[in-house]
């Protein structure tokens, strides 16, 4: 095996091969435009896409690919040979600025939330270059923002950049109050990844798997997770293989894979990479899901990334580690040792509380989706409801700084020989709660609510833009104030914005009904579906937030509210559609094969003057479930094709909810009871046990 140094980032288009392949000024300029987001120019464009042409050439390319995330959720891509037609009917191998910079894919089959109507549906990808370019498949990717041909965002990229710029600026406002100017200060996030790996050729008799990711019939099998022995648990060779060669692969692509273990449920993984800036991470992220599903092939197992394959044992998460710190390198969440440091990590924490309780419907419909909404509220991820762990010692301090009269005296000191603990103190209460849903963890907020199969570009930017504008009100106030009076008068702020925004704080079980109760009467949101969280995102304060932030127009927000409710009704009607087509060609028939088998057998034994009891009873518990079973698939595609039929978006996405999905449970209850009672021979397709204990 070739050295982990020397692969690693051995495919990717970075500053080491930059500045051995470019001109020194070229060079100069591209990282300007890297670190500072200045325009490039065509010069300078031309000379690097010829580099980057001959390196990815070397590297095997033929093609290259403006690489995108539209709003499906998932990456995109065309490929485009480099050839061009020579004398004599050879080619040459070209590759132009302007083809760096800009391409024009047709894009007419985007969900855009009628964001560009059909007469005018194109759009354009632009060049990030602040994301390296990298050679997979023998194709040059070129990571790129992509815009409707008037202006407006058809990504989940673009408006990622927007709210960093965002973030930036209002942070940088608040440092400078603390007379400190660096010149720009970053989010970076280490996304967590859960995973289950199955065998290919199980999976290939699995309907439901190939066409909706997850499975929607199976009964539990006799041995879940209730051992919990698989968490942590060693790793199976085959497992293994499959890890070391993704690591391999991922590190190729300068992917920082780190960590890799085993998870609560059988079969299930994880793996989580050094965290990076969030667009870079963001990206990585796209990829590693890609390499992921990629390599399993190559070793006859599937990736599954769906956030609940399997019912009864725990779906996948992934959990968002966010913290921002300066191009001083100064991380802004680490809480400091002197009090001038730690009243600036205060100050900046209490802007994070402020953030997440008034923007509690933002963050939690950022991780809303058909897929995740088995997960949230189920015992196993954090509940629906937003809340933050900020740990003991903080919450004290803060609830000591509150208590307001004994500020003059004894906060001061408190304040000091508190904060000045935090750190020690902190490292050991960092990892208790694992059930919130918003969790300090030391020197990083841990966002929990993902689903593993998300992109995670939304829930960043609605981070960003929470904490974005908290700071710019902080600043707003701050900035008023004269230097001398100016601890004082954070010290203050601290209190006030505590003490308005405390109810968001929960320290406790997550899990427990009574956090049910007690959110309740703290006002605090339960969004328990997908198509109620989404009611959220156009309310007046949210579009005016986006825009006054600059990072959605009014028409974007609404665009982004409707391509998600119609994913979300499309997500429910082909699983309910799937469902009905194995219940009526795989379940039923089989169970009915068998009734058949019971009921011959019943009279043979009858002429033999034998004992039928069992056989009878069995007889009758399956003719049962076959009524009941096709009762409820009738029901189901009656309210399936009733719903489909609803004109307005939101009541359909509503309906589909509370109609189609629970139809959906009825039918699957009945057909698994089924599964029970079937011989294993007679029933259609793998079961829980032999799709998830076996790998
Ligand atoms: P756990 O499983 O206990 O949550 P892990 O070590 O598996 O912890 O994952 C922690 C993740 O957080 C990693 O991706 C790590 O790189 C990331 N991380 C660590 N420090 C920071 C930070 N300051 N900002 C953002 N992410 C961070
Ligand atoms: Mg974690």
């Amino acid at each position: 095996m070739t050295k982990v140094p020397e692969l690693f980032g051995s495919m990717v288009f970075g500053e080491r091969v930059m500045r051995e392949r470019l001109p020194k000024d070229i060079f100069k300029a591209l990282q300007n435009t890297i670190k500072s987001g200045n325009p490039i120019s065509s010069e300078v464009a031309d000379v690097v896409a010829n580099a980057m042409k001959d390196w990815a050439i070397e590297k095997g390319a033929t093609h290259y690919t403006h690489w995108f995330q539209p709003m499906t959720g998932v990456t995109a891509e065309k490929h485009d040979s480099f050839i061009q037609p020579a004398d004599g009917g050879s080619v040459i191998m070209n590759f132009s600025g302007k083809q760096l910079i800009k391409g024009e894919p047709d894009a007419s089959s985007f969900p855009s939330g009628g964001l560009r109507s059909t007469f005018e549906a194109r759009g354009y990808t632009a060049w990030d270059p602040t994301s390296y370019a990298f050679v997979k498949d023998s194709v040059l990717y070129i990571p790129t923002a992509f815009i409707s041909f008037s202006g407006q965002v058809l990504d989940k990229k673009t408006p990622l950049l927007r709210s960093m710029d965002t973030l930036s600026k209002a942070a940088l406002r608040v440092l400078k109050l603390f007379g400190k100017k660096p010149c720009r200060v970053t989010p970076s996030v280490g996304p967590e990844q859960e995973y289950f790996l199955i065998p290919r050729e199980l999976y290939k008799k699995r309907p439901d798997l190939i066409i909706t990711g997850r499975t929607l019939f199976g009964a539990k099998p006799p041995k879940g997770q209730e051992l919990d022995d698989h968490y942590f648990g060693h790793i199976k060779t085959r497992v293994l293989e499959y890890m070391e060669d993704l690591d391999t692969e991922l590190w190729k692509l300068g992917i920082y894979a780190k960590t890799r273990h085993n998870e609560v449920a059988p079969a299930q993984h994880e793996l989580a990479p050094i965290y990076s800036t969030v667009n870079i991470a963001t990206d990585h992220n796209q990829l590693t899901m890609a390499v992921m599903r990629k390599v399993a092939k190559k070793h006859d197992l599937v990736c599954l990334l769906h956030e609940k394959p399997f019912a009864g044992v725990n779906g996948s998460g992934k959990h968002n580690n966010w913290s921002i710190s300066t191009s001083d390198g100064e991380n802004l969440l680490e809480p400091g040792k002197d009090l001038k440091n730690n009243l600036q990590f205060m100050l900046f924490l209490t802007a994070i509380i402020k953030a997440v309780d008034e923007h509690q419907d933002l963050l939690r419909l950022s991780v809303a989706s058909a897929g995740n909404d088995h997960r949230l509220g189920a015992n196993e991820a954090p509940p629906a409801i937003i809340s933050m762990f900020l740990g003991d010692e903080i919450t004290d301090l803060l609830e000591t700084l509150a208590s307001g009269k004994e500020y003059s005296n004894h906060v001061g000191n408190k304040l000091s020989t508190g904060v000045e603990s935090v750190p020690v103190i902190y490292e050991d209460t960092t990892d208790r709660n694992r059930t919130s849903p918003f969790a300090f963890t030391g020197n990083k907020f841990e966002f929990r609510s993902l689903g593993s199969a998300l992109n995670i570009a939304c829930p960043n930017i609605m981070i960003n833009a929470a904490v974005a504008d908290a700071l710019n009100a902080f600043a707003d106030v701050l900035e008023k104030e004269k230097a001398a009076d100016f601890k004082k008068a954070a010290i203050e702020l601290i209190k006030k914005e505590y003490v308005a925004h405390r109810r968001i704080v929960f320290n406790g079980d997550n899990y427990a009904e009574a956090w049910r109760e007690e959110a309740e009467k703290r006002g605090l949101l339960n969004l328990k579906s997908t198509p109620e969280a989404l009611s959220y995102y156009d309310r007046p304060e949210n579009v005016e937030l986006f825009k006054r932030l600059k990072i959605y127009t009014d028409e974007e927000v609404r665009a982004r509210k409707d391509i998600l409710l119609e994913n979300y009704c499309k997500v429910i009607n082909i699983e309910a559609l799937t469902m009905c087509e194995i219940a009526l060609k795989q379940i039923l028939p089989a169970a009915t094969q068998f009734t058949t088998m019971l009921a011959e057998n019943i009279i043979n034994l009858k002429s033999l003057g034998m004992e039928t009891t069992a056989q009878k009873d069995i007889l009758e518990n399956v003719s049962k479930l076959i009524t009941a079973a096709y009762g409820a698939q009738q029901r189901l595609s009656d309210v399936q094709l009733a719903v489909k039929n609803e004109s307005d978006l939101q009541t359909e996405a509503n309906l589909c909810y509370s109609q189609v999905f629970a139809a959906m449970q009825e039918l699957r209850t009945f057909c698994d009871r089924l599964e029970t009672l079937l011989p294993k021979n007679m029933w259609p397709f793998p079961t829980y046990g032999d799709l998830l204990l076996y790998v």
